[in-house]
């Protein structure tokens, strides 16, 4: 019978997996059937594993090879330097979405009590990351999906943040006539056609955390319109959007009377977030 070592685990992920993130995928899908973390992997690569977790190894491997992405094989992703539960419910966090955070977090004072709403939550990962690091702040998280919200109330809880609450609903439907003093989106934003949806990861996803109509921005337009009912005055609007997006995203913020329009560049110098301040509060 074959005898493998965590080494050995590694070289055969490391022959499976291609593409530039072959290394520490192979990480993650060994740490996640050992039960370990990934310090642990690298102080034992001479270790025998138990032919069980080889097992459950040469499983989350093949289904890797197989085009699953890794972060719902494991079950989590990190974002904001908070861990989050996922299933192919939910899209996973990406990166360039934290510079959406960022800019939430600038707006949005230690200590004074605002309420922030999240349209379309998925995971939490944006409401959770904005609650966690403003705990004075009341983060109303909303999804159209169900299974989605059970995911996002599943990681407050695991996260222990408590300053959260969740609402079922498409889009601003979820809000009845509440009015916020911030809102911020990550909707669908690709448009329906596009070749990258029969691609990759983006497979795996929900086609609906994904895809919005024929030019990307069904969802874009809805939230844009509805917005100014429910912020107060002074109050703004962080939409993330496509890098190719900036330009319509604008448009669409001023014919709706937002004032103070821009957008904001991602660590790869594209433009992924524009945003918006409501001159007055809209009846
Ligand atoms: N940024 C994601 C992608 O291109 C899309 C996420 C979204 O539609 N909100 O993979």
């Amino acid at each position: 019978m074959t005898q493998y070592t965590v080494r050995g685990l590694l070289d055969a992920a490391r022959a499976a997996l291609t593409g530039d993130e072959a290394s520490s995928e192979a990480h993650l899908l060994i740490a996640h059937a050992l039960g370990c973390d990934r310090a642990w992997l690298v102080a034992h690569r001479d270790d025998v594993v138990a032919p069980v977790l080889a097992g459950q190894f040469h499983c989350c491997l093949s289904r890797r090879v197989a085009g699953e992405p890794v972060a719902y094989i494991i079950g989590h992703r990190g974002f904001h330097a908070l861990d989050f539960a996922l299933t192919p419910d939910v899209l996973i966090p990406r990166p360039e979405t934290e510079l959406l955070v960022e800019l939430a977090l600038q707006r949005i004072p230690q200590s004074v009590k605002v309420d922030i709403v999240d349209l379309g939550t998925g995971s939490g990962a944006i409401a959770l990351a904005i609650a966690n690091a403003r705990p004075q702040a009341r983060v109303l998280a909303t999804d159209a999906s169900v299974p989605a919200l059970d995911v996002a109330r599943g990681n407050a809880r695991r996260l222990g943040i408590d300053n959260v609450d969740f609402a079922q609903g498409d889009w601003c439907a979820a809000l009845g006539q509440r009015r916020f003093d911030g809102i911020v989106s990550n909707p669908p934003y690709i448009a329906e056609n596009d070749a990258h949806l029969v691609q990759g990861d983006l497979r795996f996803e929900p086609r609906s955390a994904l895809a919005s109509g024929a030019d990307g921005l069904d969802a874009i337009r809805r939230i844009v319109r509805d917005a100014p009912r429910h912020l107060h005055a002074g109050g703004w609007l962080l939409l993330e959007h496509g890098f190719d997006q900036g330009m319509a995203v604008r448009g669409l913020l001023q014919q709706s009377g937002f004032v103070e329009v821009f957008t904001a560049r991602d660590l790869e110098d594209r433009e992924r977030v524009s945003g918006a301040v409501a001159r007055k509060a809209a009846a």
